[in-house]
């Protein structure tokens, strides 16, 4: 966590009310970078109980979900309400069956997933509350709302050029979040982001277009991820900025989403959402 441990995040749901069972997680990858910053944000919550910790075997203090699945028939587990996921890609289907038979709320951040794991998050998503984010950034999720909202607002004959910064570190550009960005605008702007975006300009490019969308990537240092946005039309500009400066982020965003994906799935919900629906509850 960063800067002042003892203030509680600006941005935090609110705690279930008193006498309400305390929701029950279980967190896979406990030992990743993520998995250990979701575990200490369940534990540190007066509202929340780290039931069991997921890993693959030989992974310290933690559980297969084989050992988690009998350890609840035998009912030495009590039942679980959430799984939050930081794992790998291939853990994805064999997670998905679980939440899907046991009706647990699945709250996933794996990334880099495959057309068949994908099915198998939304066959999931038939009988259970799936929660899928590539990012649990609240400020990313502001950003992308906001965005659609001054392109609606602008509409096509704005200008816009997204900036992103990252460590010299990252391997691929532009970054997910400067396309999620981007296909938030050209979809409130009705077009197809493909037909219009322009990565970068070098030499006798031409006057720019209209309706076209840059994208530009910076690498440097340790920046853990800055993207701007950029309207411009005559006499005006707007720039919409977000700074993520610790991973911590992440991990604040997604203990908020498995409270939201638990207390929807205690209702009864199944489906799939994700930081829009977070948001327009907020
Ligand atoms: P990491 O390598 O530090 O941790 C991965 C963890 O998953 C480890 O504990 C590992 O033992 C466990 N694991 C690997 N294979 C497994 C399997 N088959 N079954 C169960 N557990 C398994 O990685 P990380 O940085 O914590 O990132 C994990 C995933 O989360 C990546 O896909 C990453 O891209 C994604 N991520 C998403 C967000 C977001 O906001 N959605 C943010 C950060 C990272």
């Amino acid at each position: 966590m960063t800067a002042n441990a003892t203030r509680p995040e600006p941005h935090a749901a609110a705690q279930a009310p008193r006498g309400e069972q305390r929701l029950r997680f279980a967190v896979v990858g406990p030992s990743g970078r993520m998995g250990q910053q979701v575990c200490a944000l369940v534990g540190a919550a007066s509202d929340l109980t780290l039931a069991c910790r997921v890993g693959v075997e030989g992974e310290p203090a933690a559980q297969t979900l084989l050992a988690v699945d009998a350890a609840i028939d035998r009912g030495d587990l009590a039942p679980l309400d959430v799984l939050v996921d930081f794992s790998h890609r291939s853990a994805v289907a064999g997670h998905a069956e679980f939440c899907a038979r046991r009706g647990v709320a699945w709250v996933l951040g794996t990334t880099g997933l495959e057309a068949a794991d994908q099915a198998a998050v939304d066959a999931a998503a038939a009988r259970t509350l799936v929660f899928q984010a590539a990012n649990f950034s609240i400020g990313v999720a502001l950003l992308l709302d906001l965005a659609a909202r001054a392109a609606r607002v602008l509409g096509v004959d704005a200008d816009v050029e997204i900036v992103e910064s990252h460590h010299h570190h990252k391997v691929d550009a532009p970054s997910g979040t400067a396309l999620a960005i981007a296909r938030a605008v050209a979809g409130a702007r009705g077009q197809a982001l493909d037909e219009v975006v322009r990565h970068g300009r070098q030499g006798l490019v031409g006057a720019r277009s209209r309706g076209e969308i840059g994208m530009h990537a910076l690498r440097l240092g340790d920046i853990v991820g800055h993207h701007e946005l950029h309207f411009g039309w005559p006499a005006e500009g707007l720039v919409l900025t977000h700074d993520a400066r610790d991973r911590a982020v992440f991990a604040v965003g997604a203990v908020r989403a498995a409270r939201f994906a638990a207390s929807q799935r205690r209702a009864g919900a199944v489906g799939r959402v994700g930081m829009a629906e977070l948001l327009a509850g907020a």
